[in-house]
C-alpha cells in the first residue's frame, strides 16, 4: 500500500518538507473501512502525534516528544487514514516562505529556488509533490491557502471554530484554525467531513452542524471586491485571472464588483493583534515546563537564557511586537482599536454576503518568490499574506483554487471567500470550475 507516495516521499528529501517519516510503520494503517481507508496523510509539525517528535521547527522544542493525539489524529484514525508523515513549517508558525526553521528551508516543487510558501509549507509540497494525498497545516493569516497557491493545489481555511483545535500548538488563539491541502475537491471534503465539528475538548468549536457535500450544478452570484484586484497583482497572473473571471461571465454566472472599504487597514490590525496573543501564548515556553532549558544560577536569567536561546528572530521581534501593543500606555492605541478595526472588517464580509454566495480574489500578489529574497524584510515578507488575512480576521472559509500557471510553469491560483459556515459552497464552486 502506497507505493507510490512512499518512493515519492524518500526521493524528494531535497525538499525539505518532511520532518518525520513514518512511512515504514504508518500510523493508524490497521482500520480499513471508513471514508479516508486508503488515503495517506501528512500533519504539519504543530499538531500532536503522540510519541513523534514536535518541534513547531523550534529549538525550544527540538527534543520534545507529544504525549497524546490531537482531536483531528483521533478522528482521521476513526475515519481509516493512514499517516505517512509530520511536515516542516515556519518557527511556531510564523511566517510566509517556510525559511525559518531549524529542519532547513522548504523548497518549491515546481522551480527549487524558490520559496514553498508558509507556514504550512510543507504539507503543501508534500501534496503537491505526491508523497501523500492530502495534508493538514494550520491558517492563522493565510498559512494554507498561500503556500497552496504557491504550489499549485486546492487549500482551505475553514469557518473559524469549524474544526477542533485540541492538540495544535497556538499561536494566535482567536484566529488559528487548521486547515487542509488536497489534489482534489473529494478528497478534500471526505478529510473536511470527517474532522470537523464540536468537540468538548476544544470549547471555541462551534455547534454548528457538518452536512455532507454533495455536487450541483448551479449559476453563482459572485462578488469581486474592488480593493483586491488594484495595482499590485503581478502582470502575468492578473492576465490568467482576468480571463477566468471572463469565463465564468460566459458561462452565465452573475459577477459585479463590490467595496470593502476597511480592506485597507487589515494587515496593521492582523499584525497588531496576532502579535498580541502570540505574546502571551508563547509564554509558556520558559524552560521550566516543555522543551528546552538553558541552566543559570537564578530562575530569571534561566528564563531569558532560555527563551534568547530557544526562540529564532522572527518568533522574538514578534513576542516584542506583542508585549509592546499590550503595555499599559499603548494598549489604547493599538490592541483596543485593531479590536475595533477587526470588527469592521467583518461587517464589510458580512454585507458583501447578503448579496453574494462567494466572493473571489487573488490568494497571493505574485508567483512564489526566490529563496533569501525577503528574508531580511520582515515588511515585505507581512505584505505577502495581503490578501488572505482579512478573511482570518473575519473568521470567514476560504479556500485557494488552482486555474493555470505562468509561462515558466509556476503556479496561478485563485481564492474563493464564503460565508460563515459554508465550507460546502467553497467545495462546488472549486469542482465546478474544474
Ligand atoms: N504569514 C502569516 C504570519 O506570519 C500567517 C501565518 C499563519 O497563518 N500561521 O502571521
Amino acid at each position: 500500500m502506497f507505493d507510490a507516495q512512499i518512493n515519492n516521499l524518500k526521493n524528494n528529501s531535497h525538499l525539505n518538507a518532511i520532518v518525520h517519516d513514518l512511512s515504514n510503520d504508518p500510523v493508524f494503517l490497521d482500520k480499513t473501512d471508513g471514508i479516508l481507508s486508503g488515503k495517506s496523510i501528512a500533519i504539519k509539525e504543530n499538531i500532536h502525534l503522540k510519541g513523534i517528535g514536535l518541534s513547531c521547527a523550534s529549538k525550544i522544542l527540538q527534543n520534545y516528544k507529544s504525549i497524546y493525539n490531537a482531536t483531528v489524529v483521533e478522528r482521521i484514525k476513526k475515519a481509516g487514514g493512514a499517516i505517512l508523515a509530520t511536515t516542516n513549517m515556519d518557527e511556531f508558525a510564523m511566517g510566509s516562505s517556510s525559511e525559518h526553521t531549524i529542519h532547513g528551508v522548504v523548497k518549491n516543487p515546481h522551480d527549487i529556488t524558490r520559496v514553498a510558501g508558509g507556514s504550512s509549507g510543507g504539507s503543501a509540497v508534500a501534496v503537491a509533490s505526491g508523497m501523500v494525498d492530502l495534508a493538514l497545516g494550520s491558517d492563522t493569516g493565510g498559512s494554507v491557502r498561500q503556500p497552496s497557491a504557491f504550489c499549485g493545489i486546492y487549500g482551505l481555511k475553514p469557518t473559524y471554530g469549524r474544526i477542533s483545535r485540541f492538540g495544535l500548538v497556538s499561536y494566535a488563539s482567536s484566529f488559528d484554525q487548521i486547515g487542509i491541502f488536497s489534489n482534489n475537491v473529494k478528497d478534500m471534503s471526505n478529510l473536511f467531513e470527517s474532522i470537523s465539528g464540536n468537540d468538548e475538548k476544544d470549547s471555541t468549536s462551534a455547534l454548528e452542524k457538518v452536512k455532507p457535500y454533495l455536487f450541483n450544478e448551479k449559476k453563482y452570484k459572485i462578488g469581486l471586491p474592488e480593493e483586491y484586484w488594484g495595482k499590485g497583482i503581478d502582470p502575468e497572473m492578473r492576465k490568467i485571472l482576468d480571463k477566468f473571471i471572463a469565463k465564468l461571465k460566459s458561462d452565465g454566472h452573475d459577477v459585479k464588483s463590490i467595496s470593502m472599504p476597511k480592506t485597507e487597514y487589515s494587515i496593521a490590525t492582523y499584525y497588531i493583534l496576532t502579535t498580541a496573543e502570540a505574546s502571551s501564548n508563547l509564554a509558556r515556553f520558559d524552560g521550566v515546563q516543555y522543551g528546552h532549558r538553558e541552566n543559570a544560577d537564578n530562575p530569571i536569567d534561566m528564563t531569558i537564557f532560555t527563551r534568547n536561546f530557544g526562540f529564532g528572530d522572527e518568533v522574538k521581534r514578534r513576542i516584542l511586537l506583542g508585549t509592546f501593543v499590550l503595555s499599559s500606555g499603548y494598549y489604547d492605541a493599538y490592541f483596543e482599536k485593531a479590536q475595533k478595526m477587526r470588527r469592521l472588517i467583518q461587517k464589510d464580509f458580512k454585507n458583501a454576503f447578503e448579496e453574494f454566495d462567494i466572493l473571489l480574489t487573488p490568494t497571493v500578489p505574485t508567483p512564489p518568490f526566490k529563496i533569501g529574497e525577503k528574508m531580511d524584510d520582515p515588511l515585505t515578507m507581512y505584505l505577502s499574506d495581503i490578501y488572505t488575512v482579512p478573511m482570518s480576521l473575519a473568521g470567514v472559509p476560504a479556500l485557494n483554487l488552482p486555474i493555470g500557471e505562468t509561462k515558466s510553469k509556476l503556479p496561478v491560483c485563485i481564492q474563493a471567500v464564503g460565508d460563515f459556515f459554508n465550507e460546502n459552497e467553497l467545495f462546488n464552486f472549486a469542482e465546478l470550475c474544474n
